[in-house]
């Protein structure tokens, strides 16, 4: 059996995207996979240094999600990060061997500060604009100074004023709207330097396994280069001690939120796997559809409307007949909208039950057991590292 390794930040009670999304697929690789599905709470601390205690809750509801959809501590170890200390070692071996330079590159990071200046740039524009005026002003009086002193011609005055005027409102608008090379270090008092090693403790967590699989899914596939890089580098300087994991690509349905837009808890738009009934049913009666279809009658678009994607994903038996009463305008949203929040109940109630029946104590449990196996695998993998370093 291969040995895969894959992890979630504790980020509280999953939605129906990480359930279609990956706890489907975990569920799957248990039966042909040695499996290790990790807490991952030091990443978790990344962005969330300052209010760490909530973490441990998070873990816990967390995990009772990936127990309710099938994920079985007796076919897969499952752990938590911050309790196998071999991590951070190892972490701190693989940082010698990525440049500062590599790191900057990694896409996430460069969404994350792009995310970053779209925020400064919407809580500091007014600023930013001010400083634009001053500027402006400064450039103004400097050419009238100059006018004064050398007698300039009315137009003379005018398009020297108009080249000065250009190039400050157009090194203003570069510093407002341009990302140049390196720019990601001018906001680096903005991240912290765990967040910029993630990637770096991410190839820890998967090689302390020896993991030689790592399912992600097509755009992920860069973010597992380099774990693929620092084990290359290790075996070439130290000793060929580790795998170089391959991905295993898999095809994620998408899971469009209530408002058709990606599912995330940040744009509130999510359908929790442990969604009260009440809360369900409001959530779907308030989705939105296709604008253009207002009332029954009119023909809809199934393929623009996220019910319909919903209905898809969830795996609607009379699905084409959907599709058809939609477009003939047979069918109404509403009613369209109630089928769908059937179909949710169904399938959710099961895990739901499951899930009010798992206590904190049991998952602590689970959590503390395979921690510990978790923790015999990564020792023995530190001990070939240190025979390896050959350090005191
Ligand atoms: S009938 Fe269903 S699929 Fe068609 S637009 Fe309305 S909610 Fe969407």
């Amino acid at each position: 059996m291969k040995t895969i390794l894959s992890g979630m930040r504790p980020s509280g009670k999953l939605h129906i995207g990480h359930l279609f999304g990956v706890l489907e697929n975990w569920r799957k690789l248990q039966d042909s996979y040695r499996c290790y599905f990790e807490v991952a709470d030091w990443h978790a601390m990344t962005t969330e240094y300052r209010n760490p205690r909530a973490i441990r809750q998070n873990t816990l509801e967390m995990v009772k999600d990936w127990l309710a959809a099938g994920i079985d501590p007796k076919r897969a170890v499952i752990f938590v990060q911050s309790r196998v200390p071999e991590h951070t070692e190892l972490h701190i071996v693989f940082s010698m061997l990525v440049s500062l330079s590599r790191l900057l590159r990694n896409p996430t990071f460069k969404e994350y500060v792009g995310e970053l200046k779209a925020k400064e740039l919407k809580t500091s524009g007014r600023r930013v604009l001010d400083r634009l005026v001053e500027q402006t002003l400064d450039r103004i009086l400097e050419v009238l100074q100059q006018e004064q002193q050398s007698h300039l011609s009315a137009k003379e005055y005018r398009s020297l004023l108009r080249a000065r005027l250009k190039e400050t409102v157009a090194e203003g608008l570069n510093r407002l709207f341009h990302t140049t090379e390196g720019e990601e270090l001018s906001y680096g008092h903005l991240v912290n330097y765990g967040f910029l090693g993630y990637p770096v403790l991410q190839a820890a967590d998967i090689l302390l396994y020896k993991g030689e699989v790592v399912p992600v899914g097509e755009d992920q596939v860069p973010h597992i280069e380099l774990t693929r890089e620092i084990a290359r580098r290790f075996n070439e300087y130290y000793a060929p001690i580790f795998p170089v994991p391959e991905p295993l690509l898999t095809r994620f349905p998408r899971v469009p939120g209530t408002d058709g837009k990606r599912m995330s808890k940040s744009r509130g738009n999510t359908i929790l796997i442990s969604e009260k009934p009440e809360d369900l049913a409001q959530k779907v009666r308030r989705m939105i559809t296709d604008p253009q279809k207002i009332r029954r009658g009119d023909p809809g678009r199934p393929e623009i409307c996220p019910v319909f994607a919903l209905h898809r994903v969830f795996g609607t038996p009379d699905l084409e007949a959907i599709e058809r009463d939609c477009r003939s305008g047979a069918l109404g949203c509403v009613d369209c909208k109630k089928k769908l929040l059937s179909q949710i109940q169904a399938h959710l109630e099961p895990l739901q039950e499951k899930r009010a029946g798992i206590s904190d104590a049991q998952v602590v449990e689970i959590l503390e057991e395979g921690s510990r196996r978790a923790r015999e695998v990564a020792r023995r993998t530190m001990a070939e590292v240190h025979e390896a370093l050959g350090l005191f």
